[in-house]
């Protein structure tokens, strides 16, 4: 029987529905679906409350022995939430207190070595779909199939603002902007595994596509890549 379990590596800029593609290929396939980028958001809601200064070596290995991070699966939800030392964080980290400092935060390179850990372990079995910015360059270079996603900037704006508002009367265009340009452009230029499509990527525009087109040409892909294992 041919080994139908691969590892699925979606990296891209902020706000290009990683997350959505990624959940809805984990679902058709069976797989493990891990939003690499919830684990950064829950490390710095913790500095946040702790008040942890980032320049702070020994503040930062401190906070990091104190953080235990897991996933649980929420079946409302069909997708797991994460937990931050046992409280489910997962509404509490898509705030714009969050997104605002989680670039800095995932900038540091012991942070990074911290998640990345974890990351390795859960991919172990393979069978497994994570997005984030730097899964097809590090956390798994040896992925099967390795996506990058992109879309237009002013979509990206207004996919988001349409999302949150839902949950946030008081945001703006404005405001998701300056938070896209300031993440994209600290994801990017940081010294430490910064956002690179890999060099065997496979480019995904999704500026004129809908969720069930981006999903048909991802899945197509995967095919692609199964039946070339065996
Ligand atoms: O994916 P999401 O937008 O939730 O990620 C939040 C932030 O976490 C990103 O802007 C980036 O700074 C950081 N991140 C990262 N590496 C990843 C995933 C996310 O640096 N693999």
């Amino acid at each position: 029987m041919p080994d139908k379990n691969i590892i699925i590596a979606l990296d891209g800029w902020s706000g290009c529905g990683k997350s959505t593609l990624a959940k809805a290929m984990a679902k058709a396939l069976g797989y493990v679906f891990v939003d690499s980028g919830a684990m950064y958001r829950a490390i710095t809601l913790y500095f946040i409350r702790n008040q942890v200064d980032v320049a702070d070596h020994i503040a930062v290995e401190k906070a990091l022995a104190s953080i235990q991070l897991q996933f649980i699966f929420n079946p409302a939800k069909g997708s797991s939430d994460i937990l931050l030392n046992g409280e489910n964080v997962e509404v509490l980290i898509r705030e714009m207190e969050v997104a605002s400092r989680v670039s800095e935060v995932a900038a540091i390179a012991r942070v990074r070595q911290f998640a990345v850990q974890q990351q390795q372990r859960l991919g172990e079995k393979k069978g497994i779909v994570m997005d984030g910015r730097d899964i097809g360059t590090v956390v798994f270079p040896q992925a099967e199939l390795k996506i990058f996603m992109t879309a237009d900037k002013e979509i990206r704006v207004q996919r988001r603002l349409k999302e949150l508002k839902e949950t946030n009367a008081a945001i703006t265009a404005d405001l998701i902007r300056e938070n896209l340009e300031q993440r994209d452009y600290l994801d990017a230029n940081r010294a430490e595994s910064p956002l690179r499509q890999a060099r065997d990527a496979r480019v995904l525009d999704n500026s004129t596509l809908n969720p069930e087109q981006q999903f048909t040409l991802a899945m197509g892909w995967v095919r692609e890549v199964i039946g070339q294992a065996h």
